[in-house]
């Protein structure tokens, strides 16, 4: 279950920091705008002093507790053992519950709250993009006539699928000579913006052998609710995909979205029909796992490739040796790191479009190492990362395509 701030016990954690600073020297955010309140022992201090009711939850308080991409990079660095991811998703259960939610971060999330809602949105999903995605660029026709609020140059608001992938491919997809059955955990990421790489996880284990089984009412994961400070919200969506992953017999369950996978296993117990505990695979490392069973292809070519490691694999999931192990396998000495891969791309679900001048900031500074690496593609493992990278390369004049794993494995997408 996700806990809420009546589960966690504030004191201790806030107690536990020392006000050492080795979480100011790893931030995204705060080295886009240096201040105390942008880095995690600022933030741990304002909650500490909301919870001891020094402070009230005003403008200045609320932007604070809001500008945090949620990335990890401080509690992965703090010899303390500061629970921080628990400590701010608590601290804006607390902020929502005093002063609500902003409308912005209200709308993203309760449009992936529920199995009608996400109806909703592939319904009206052709509407939307016909509206925004005609013409993306500060002087195109489309933007003077529709202006949209908070969205500026250099960030555009992504074609929403016109169908979820778990409408269109619900149901068994059975492999021949089949040694595993998984069931697909897809994500509102692989639903709704980028269902081309949904495609490409099941079809690259599909024609590996493994049957692979799209539950059609599974819903969020509920990760984005909880670290929102809506535990309740995500409980509820936990509980939806729980009975909905109970309706199948499978061996495991795979994810392509670090987020989900995160969420899924720090929070979730999935059990198959039988009751039997389902393990949770995030791609990459399913991959890692089993290659030795799987069809790998052959890449040819020249280009140089490198790696990004997505804040919810690398921290929370602990998957780093994995893909660079398999992209040397596969590409040898064209796989090139890019100067320090694991930091943030500046998406962070409703960081973005909250803090949109800090987001693009982000990206833009990931932008330039990925140039500075020579890499004509980036490959990751999370289609936040994906649309994020790529939002980061048009910003940036960036000349390097971003893909997920599965694209590259999978022979039918052309690099
Ligand atoms: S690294 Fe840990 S102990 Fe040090 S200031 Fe940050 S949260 Fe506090
Ligand atoms: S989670 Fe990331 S963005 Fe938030 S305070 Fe920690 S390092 Fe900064």
């Amino acid at each position: 279950m996700f806990p809420s701030n009546r589960d966690i016990n504030l004191d201790e954690i806030t107690k536990r920091c020392v006000m050492c600073g080795r979480c100011q020297a790893v931030c995204p955010v705060y080295a886009s705008s240096s201040t105390e309140d942008n880095c995690a022992r600022g933030k741990i201090r304002l909650i500490e002093k909301i919870k001891n009711n020094e402070y009230d939850f005003d403008d200045y308080i609320k932007g604070a507790i809001n500008r945090c991409v949620a990335c990890s990079a401080c509690q992965d660095a703090c010899k303390n053992d500061v629970n921080y991811i628990d400590l701010i998703a608590a601290g804006r259960e607390m902020m929502n519950e005093s002063a609500g939610e902003p409308l912005i971060k209200k709308l993203a999330l309760s449009r992936f709250a529920e199995r009608d809602e996400t109806e909703q949105i592939s319904r009206y999903g052709s509407v939307i993009n016909k509206i925004f995605n005609r013409k993306d660029g500060a002087g195109s026709g489309i933007r003077l006539k529709f202006p949209i609020p908070g969205v500026g140059d250099g960030m555009y608001i992504p074609p929403l699928a016109e169908s979820a992938f778990q409408e269109k491919q619900g149901g068994t997809h059975g492999a021949k000579n089949e040694w595993m059955r998984v069931v697909f955990f897809v994500g509102c990421s692989l639903s709704f913006i980028l269902p081309e790489i949904a495609e490409s996880i099941l079809e690259f284990l599909v024609s590996s052998g493994i049957t692979v089984i799209v539950p059609p009412d599974q819903v969020c994961c509920g990760t984005p609710h909880y670290l929102s400070g809506e535990p309740d919200t995500a409980n509820r969506l936990l509980w939806k995909n729980r009975d909905a992953f109970a309706e199948y017999k499978a061996d495991a369950v795979i994810t392509g979205c670090p987020t989900c996978g995160g969420g899924l296993k720090d929070y979730y117990d999935l059990k198959d029909k039988d009751g039997k505990h389902l393990p949770v695979y995030d791609f990459v490392e399913f991959i890692s796992k089993y290659r030795r069973k799987l069809k790998l292809p052959e890449l040819s070519g020249d280009g140089k490739y490198t790696w990004h490691d997505p804040c919810h694999l690398y921290r929370l999931q602990k998957i780093k040796d994995e893909p660079r192990e398999i992209l040397r396998n596969l590409l040898s000495d064209r796989f090139v790191e890019m100067e320090k891969p694991a930091s943030c791309c500046g998406f962070g679900g409703v960081f973005a479009a909250s803090n949109i001048p800090t987001a693009l900031d982000i990206a833009k500074k990931k932008s330039d190492r990925i140039k500075q690496s020579g890499a004509v593609t980036v490959v990751t493992a999370c289609p936040g990362c994906v649309l994020f990278l790529r939002i980061g390369a048009a910003a940036n004049t960036g000349t390097y395509n971003v893909i997920h794993l599965s694209q590259l494995l999978n022979s039918k997408f052309k690099i």
